[in-house]
C-alpha cells in the first residue's frame, strides 16, 4: 500500500497518489469526485481541493470532508518545499504523527514486538482496532480464524465486540481517527508548536483527559489495578500480558503511544457513537463502560 512511496521527495504526483491511498477511501461514492485532480497534478490543483471540500461540507453538513479538507491543507503546508523528505506510513494517524515528530526534532522509531510469528510493527494496526496485525491485516480477536491461545481473563477493550460488530464499526472508526488526527494537528500549529500534542513523559492521565477522553475514562476504571499509570493504559490497550511486553518495547520513548491512543480513542469515541442494540451491546459496554 502507502509504504510504496517511504522515503522519497514529495512532488505533486507523490502527493496525489497518497491522498488517493489514505484519504479517498474514506469518502462515499458521492464524495469522491470532490478530490478529483484534472491533468497534470500540481500544488495548485491540490491546494483548490482544500476549500473546495469545505465549500461542500458546510452546504453539505458533512463533517468528514472539512476534516478532510484540513487533512489536505496541512499536508500541502507541509511539503510544499520541495524536494523534502517525509514518510508515508499506511495509516493516517501514523503519517500525521511523523509530521509532528518532524516538526518537534524527534527521532521516529517502529516499535517492534517479538511475537510468535516473528517481529511485529505495532504500528501496523489491525484494520478494525489498534492492536497488531497477526495475520494478513487483522489481529488475533478480529478473525474467523483461531490465532494461537487468546487468554480470555485480561483482554483488550477492542477484543469484546465481534467481528460483525467490528466490521460495522469500521467507517465510522476511520472517520473519528481522521477527524482526530487533523485536530491535534491543526491545535499544534495554531498553538505555535506549543501543544503537547504526543503523549508526555509525565502527566499522563491529564493528558487523556485532555486528548483522549474515552480512553482516559477506561484507564481510570482500572486505576485500581496499579499506581502506575502507562501499565493500566497498556493493560486497556492490550491486555495484560501482551500489554507488559508493550511497555517494554516501547520503553522511554513513551511519546511513541501517541499514534496508539490515537487510533484507540477513535475506536471508543467510534462505539459511544454508534454501538449495537441488544445484547451484544450489553455485553460490550460492560468492559466499555462503569
Ligand atoms: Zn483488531
Ligand atoms: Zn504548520
Amino acid at each position: 500500500m502507502a509504504a510504496a512511496v517511504e522515503d522519497r521527495a514529495v512532488t505533486p504526483a507523490v502527493a496525489i497518489k497518497v491522498i488517493r491511498e489514505h484519504l479517498v477511501p474514506l469518502l462515499s461514492d458521492v464524495h469522491r469526485p470532490l478530490i478529483s485532480i484534472q491533468g497534470q497534478p500540481s500544488w495548485d490543483k491540490i491546494r483548490t481541493l482544500y476549500p473546495a471540500l469545505v465549500f461542500a461540507s458546510e452546504s453539505q453538513q458533512e463533517q468528514l470532508l472539512a476534516a478532510i479538507g484540513r487533512m489536505i491543507e496541512l499536508f500541502v503546508r507541509h511539503t510544499d518545499r520541495p524536494p523534502r523528505e517525509i514518510e508515508f506510513p499506511p495509516f493516517i494517524e501514523v503519517f500525521s504523527f511523523s509530521r509532528l515528530c518532524g516538526y518537534l526534532g524527534v527521532p521516529i522509531a517502529k516499535p517492534l514486538l517479538e511475537i510468535d510469528e516473528g517481529t511485529g510493527d505495532l504500528y501496523r494496526f489491525c484494520k478494525y482496532c489498534w492492536l497488531p496485525v497477526r495475520r494478513k491485516d487483522v489481529c488475533a480477536f478480529h478473525t474467523t480464524i483461531v490465532i494461537g491461545a487468546v487468554d480470555a481473563s485480561s483482554q483488550p477493550a477492542c477484543a469484546h465486540i465481534s467481528l460483525k460488530q467490528a466490521q460495522r464499526l469500521r467507517a465510522v472508526f476511520e472517520q473519528k481517527v481522521l477527524a482526530l488526527a487533523t485536530r491535534d494537528e491543526m491545535e499544534f500549529h495554531q498553538s505555535g508548536f506549543g501543544l503537547p500534542a504526543l503523549l508526555p513523559p509525565s502527566g499522563l492521565t491529564q493528558w487523556l483527559d485532555a486528548r483522549r477522553p474515552h480512553l482516559a475514562r477506561l484507564v481510570r476504571n482500572q486505576a485500581g489495578a496499579s499506581a502506575n499509570g502507562l501499565r493500566i493504559l497498556s493493560t486497556v490497550l492490550y491486555g495484560e500480558e501482551l500489554g507488559a511486553r508493550v511497555v517494554e518495547a516501547i520503553g522511554g520513548a513513551v511519546y511513541l503511544w501517541t499514534p496508539i491512543t490515537t487510533r484507540a480513542e477513535g475506536w471508543l469515541a467510534a462505539w459511544a457513537a454508534k454501538s449495537p442494540r441488544g445484547g451484544a451491546r450489553r455485553r460490550a459496554t460492560k468492559l466499555l463502560e462503569e
